[in-house]
This record gives structure tokens, C-alpha cells and sequence, in this order.
């Protein structure tokens, strides 16, 4: 390994391991935490070619920090994408794709399905700066392109969507956003460039909650920008600077561990659900599971086209409503009850009367979130238990 290597020659399971650390004069084999907030100069010369960006270098970790561009080079390399930069959160991230690229009078279509705190963002603190957001159905294409206006900067989704797990095309959307010359940005959390690569089937923008997968054992909250040179250079990384929502090292380097075992992770998460899907469309009381990978799935075709494997979450309705929803969380002794995902844990949670609590009844209704739906973060523990503990309240 040396600092020439073109990782864009190896398999995303290799740069996930390798790329990024640039080694320093102490040879050391695993990347260090770089705790340090500015650097320091060789001269008063050095250091103002520098600021004005004629020299490359460190300057103050709220812009760069070796740890931090280490994560950033490898999920960049992972995504396909030509740049990546990292943030404090995922919502932060998600903050400033909006503050790079939007100014008052600017339009964005989103998927109505999308994080509960992304809908916030955009309704209540980009709505107060003059921007407007339509909503429209994850799924219904024609909507999206109904939606768009002249002034519409871009399209905004997560596919799979959360907590009914439906699909959408990633490729139309963009070929829709690019005739109207707006940008598609995808969150692409739930997938992980492991199961989709969102900017090779066309999008141009993919967000990351590094909190979920990316970390996988629920010890951080981080957030990531994927996106080209030029988007990056002029847009995000001015915000960055300027706003400060700057992923600490120490968190970079829990992140950096993080995806050395993403790839092998993801395939034992998907290949657990999927069994565990399986299992619940045969048990009694259970009235429909939301699986990709199921074959009664509306886009089962799309997703095996889409995606490398169905993803990690599984969501089911009981015939008995709310009062066997609650019930059956309740029975579990092991499963975490809890909203967070993408963990070695397996959580359960009720989106009704949490996640998506807020939304008003009709509302909650016609996004097809029942009373009776249960959702499933898969983990990896033994499946046998995982069943076990469901069974106690099924
Ligand atoms: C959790 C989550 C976010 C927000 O990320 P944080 O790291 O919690 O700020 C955004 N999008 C999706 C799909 C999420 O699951």
C-alpha cells in the first residue's frame, strides 16, 4: 500500500478495508485519531498559501482533519462518487445539500415517506427562508414529474422507504430531474452503497446517516455528502467550512471501523430478514409483510434490479391492530424497543403511535402506516432467538 494506490482498481469490500489511511513517518498499521483542532505552518509564507487555497494542507479541523478525510475518501470510493464529505449527524448532512444548493424562491419535490426530521427541515426551516416543498408518493412517477416547476432545484427521496419499505426507481427519477434540469438526491441510508449505488444509476446526490449501518453497533451519530467534484467544491464544502456541522475524528475513526466490516455485515442483515420475512407471511395473525424480496412485494422486480440484495428491515401488519402491535413488543425480552436501525441489534418499533406519531390520523393513513404494523430492524443475532422472542406475543 502506498499513497499512489488507484483504489478505484479495487472491489468495494478491499477500499472499504484499506483505502483512505494515508500511512504516517510512524508506520503505524491501523489509522490514528488525529485529536487535534489546527495544524501549523512552516512559515508565515506557508501559512497564508494556505488560507488562500494556492497550497494544499490542514489549516483547522473544522475544514479538514486526516481521520475525517480518511472516511471521506473511502465512502467516496464506495458510493462511485468523486468526492464525499462528512457531517456532525445525517441531518446535518441533509442540512447542507439545502443551505449549498437552495435559495429563496427555489422549489424541492420530496418523497412523502422520507425521515420524519428531513420532512421538518424542509416544511418548517427551509419553508421559513422562502423555499417550497411538495411532497408527493414515493412510488408514483408520474406524480414526481407532475410535481416539478420551473423552479424546482431538485428531487429528494430514500428508497427502500421507512417503515413500509417500497421501492423507487432510482433511474426514471433522475432522467425525470435532469429534463428539468434539477438534481436527484438520494438518501441512501437504509440501502448502504453495499446494496445500491445510487449516483451509478443516474442520481446526483446521495446522503448518508452514518449513525445506522456505516456504524452498525449504535455507538455514533454521523452524517455524509456523496456527490461530483464540482458539486462538492463550490456548494458543500464552502457551507462546511462556514456552518460547522463537522464530524469529530474520534467519530470518523469509529465510522472508518465501521465500514471495514460493512460489507460482510449487510449480507448477514439482508440474508436474516429475509428468512425472517419468510417466517412471518406464515404465521398466524400477521396480515401482510413489507419485504423486497418477498415475491408478493409491489416492486419485487425493481428491487432485485436495483439493489444487490433486499436490505435489513422487514415490516408486517397483525390482523389485531394496535393492541397486538403493542403486545407483541411488549412479549419481546430480548429485541431493543427502540426507533434507531441498522444496528448488530435487532430493534422493534411501533411507527404509528412513534415515528410517525405526529402525523395526523388520515395523513398516517393514506401513506398506508396502519395501527397494526410493526417494524423490524434486523440484527445479528441468531435468527432462532430473533423468532423465538417474536413468537412470545405473536
Ligand atoms: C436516521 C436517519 C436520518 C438522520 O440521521 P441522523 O444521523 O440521526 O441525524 C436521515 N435519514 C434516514 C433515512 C435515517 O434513517
Amino acid at each position: 500500500m502506498t499513497d499512489n494506490t488507484n483504489w478505484n482498481d479495487y472491489t468495494l469490500e478491499t477500499q472499504a478495508i484499506r483505502a483512505g489511511h494515508k500511512r504516517t513517518h510512524e508506520d503505524e498499521h491501523s489509522i490514528p485519531i488525529f485529536a487535534t483542532s489546527s495544524y501549523v505552518f512552516k512559515s508565515a509564507e506557508e501559512a497564508a498559501l494556505r488560507f488562500t487555497g494556492q497550497k494544499p494542507g490542514n489549516i483547522y479541523s473544522r475544514f479538514t482533519n486526516p481521520t475525517v478525510n480518511a472516511f471521506q475518501e473511502r465512502l467516496a470510493l464506495m458510493e462511485k462518487g468523486e468526492r464525499c464529505l462528512a457531517f456532525s449527524s445525517g441531518m446535518a448532512a441533509i442540512m447542507a445539500v439545502g443551505m449549498g444548493l437552495l435559495k429563496a424562491g427555489d422549489h424541492v419535490v420530496c418523497s412523502r415517506g422520507v425521515f420524519g426530521n428531513t420532512v421538518l427541515m424542509f416544511q418548517n426551516y427551509f419553508g421559513k427562508f422562502g423555499v417550497e416543498t411538495d411532497f408527493v408518493d414515493l412510488i408514483d412517477t408520474a406524480a414526481w414529474e407532475a410535481a416539478i416547476k420551473p423552479n424546482t432545484r431538485f428531487l429528494f427521496l430514500e428508497t427502500p422507504s421507512n417503515p413500509l419499505i417500497e421501492i423507487a426507481d432510482i433511474s426514471a427519477l433522475a432522467d425525470i430531474a435532469h429534463k428539468h434540469n434539477a438534481l436527484l438526491v438520494v438518501d441512501n441510508c437504509f440501502c448502504t452503497p453495499v446494496l445500491q449505488k445510487p449516483l451509478e444509476l443516474g442520481a446526483d446526490i446521495v446522503i448518508h446517516s452514518a449513525t445506522k449501518y456505516i456504524d452498525g453497533q449504535g455507538r455514533c451519530v454521523g452524517g455524509a455528502v456523496v456527490a461530483s467534484e464540482e458539486v462538492i467544491e463550490k456548494q458543500i464544502y464552502p457551507y462546511l467550512r462556514t456552518g460547522g456541522a463537522t464530524m469529530s475524528p474520534f467519530n470518523a475513526w469509529v465510522f472508518l471501523s465501521g465500514l471495514e466490516t460493512l460489507a460482510i455485515r449487510m449480507k448477514a442483515h439482508c440474508d436474516s430478514a429475509f428468512e425472517l420475512a419468510l417466517w412471518m407471511e406464515q404465521q398466524a395473525g400477521v396480515a401482510k409483510v413489507h419485504y423486497p424480496g418477498l415475491a408478493s412485494h409491489a416492486q419485487h422486480e425493481l428491487a432485485k434490479r436495483q439493489q444487490s440484495h433486499f436490505g435489513g428491515v422487514v415490516s408486517f401488519e397483525l390482523t389485531g391492530g394496535k393492541e397486538h402491535a403493542w403486545k407483541l413488543i411488549d412479549a419481546t425480552e430480548m429485541l431493543s424497543i427502540t426507533a434507531n436501525l441498522g444496528d448488530v441489534k435487532t430493534t422493534i418499533t411501533h411507527p404509528a403511535t412513534t415515528t410517525h406519531g405526529r402525523l395526523l390520523p388520515e395523513v398516517r393513513a393514506a401513506a398506508g402506516i396502519k395501527d397494526g404494523l410493526v417494524r423490524i430492524s434486523v440484527g445479528l443475532e441468531n435468527l432462532e432467538d430473533i423468532k423465538k422472542d417474536i413468537l412470545r406475543g405473536l
